[in-house]
């Protein structure tokens, strides 16, 4: 009696629960549309549809070790809907926290890139919404489209140039240690050792700035081309490039910091930890070896991305007017010999900590950090793409011609 009592209360309660779940299933609409994160580069994010049938795509904010500092710059992700399909997005989270301050780079001229094979990229403009969000819409031109801050460059298009790179008399490659995730961290030679003149590039400290890689791409395919420009260029320097320092955060699609949350264009006026920051450290033991073998580079740029591209001139402390009148040099040939107008940083700029400064004090390497405006290359007066940076880095080796003259 007892138990048959049990039963029938269990069997009620079950029904009014399966009741329960219908109607929840019965409120939501299935939705035409899926957003796949689950490919190289893509950025994690959490995702919905709301009743008006928008994608509402939350950002996973990128934190900074021991810091209030977080960060989200970048998306990358693909929609999956029929063709044709209307598809409006509105993006969330970029309530970006810098120096302990709330910031965001979010504006009337911030802009998305798109592309519906994965090959060609198109940059359109997007609604920056209160509460620091941004909004854009398009029509499904393909099942597929593929959307990202800036056009993407990742590790396997660095590993398809380093291929490349290693079948060329005139350029080598050295391993000089691993990311915090294991991942193998290459130096490229391009050029004589011997030659009078050395030149070091860093590219990608800060995982979504992919125009320091389209950049160092451009600048390589010149370099290898074997012309008599580049043989010229090669007789009065030789080239060394980091160019994926931060390889664990362009893998896991992430804004700026590493895989333990440390900020690579930080701490450089201090010898860096071989644990948190293995990417740097790797760096440090790489110059302390050049500098003793003689081979101090000659001057070395940090390339970046933000919504001002200029080039930041170091102030570090000291008697530094020598490095001045070539940072200045440097400024007059990037004007004269590519499309670089924004200039360089005002001489009340200070960022101590970076590498441009971190190096020249510690290890007397005239160094700069340029940034890429990754929304407006005033100089062409348009939006950038892979093909501008690409075309940037073909010039640069004149301007370096010329700036060891
Ligand atoms: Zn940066």
């Amino acid at each position: 009696m007892l138990a048959g009592c049990l039963t029938a209360t269990v069997s009620a309660v079950a029904a009014e629960a399966s009741d329960k779940r219908s109607a929840v299933a019965d409120s939501i609409v299935q939705p035409k549309i899926f957003i796949n994160t689950g490919f190289e580069n893509a950025s994690p994010m959490n995702w919905e549809i709301d009743s008006a049938g928008r994608v509402i795509g939350s950002m996973v904010y990128d934190h900074e070790r021991f810091s209030k500092n977080r960060a989200v710059n970048h998306f990358h992700f693909r929609i999956e809907a029929p063709v044709g399909t209307d598809v409006t997005v509105i993006l969330e989270n970029f309530d970006n926290i810098w120096n302990n301050r709330h910031a965001s780079d979010l504006s009337d001229r911030s802009r998305y890139v798109v592309s519906f094979d994965n090959k060609k990229w198109e940059s359109r403009s997007v609604k920056a919404l209160p509460g620091r969000r941004m909004q854009f819409s398009l029509k499904m031109e393909a099942p597929h489209a593929y959307i990202a801050s800036v056009e993407p460059y990742r590790i396997s298009d660095l590993d398809k140039m380093l291929a490349k790179i290693g079948r060329s008399k005139l350029a080598g490659i050295t391993t000089i240690g691993k990311t915090a995730e294991g991942r193998p961290l290459e130096i490229i030679r391009i050029g004589n050792e011997n030659a009078p003149k050395r030149l070091f590039l860093r590219a990608r400290a800060h995982a979504f700035e992919a125009g320091g890689n389209w950049t160092v791409e451009g600048l390589v395919e010149k370099l290898l081309s074997n012309d008599e420009d580049s043989k010229r260029y090669l007789k009065r320097y030789c080239v060394y490039i980091l160019p994926m320092a931060n390889k664990d955060g362009v893998a896991r699609g992430k804004t700026r910091f590493n895989a333990n949350g440390y900020d690579l264009n930080r701490k450089w006026d201090k010898p860096a930890d071989s644990l948190v920051a293995p990417e740097n450290y790797a760096l440090e033991q790489w110059l302390h070896k050049m500098v003793k073998a003689k081979k101090r580079p000659d001057l070395a740029l940090d390339i970046h991305n933000d919504a001002g591209g200029n080039l930041h001139v170091s102030r570090p402390d000291g008697d530094i007017s020598d490095y001045l009148a070539h940072m200045e040099k440097l400024d007059k040939l990037l004007r004269q010999y590519t499309w670089f107008t924004e200039g360089s940083t005002k001489p009340s700029f200070r960022n101590p900590g970076t590498l441009g400064e971190g190096i020249i004090e510690r290890f007397g390497v005239y160094a700069a950090v340029y940034e890429l405006n990754y929304e407006w290359i005033a100089g062409l007066k348009k939006a950038p793409l892979a093909s501008d940076w690409l075309s940037l880095g073909n010039k640069l080796p004149e301007v370096f011609y010329h700036y060891f003259e």
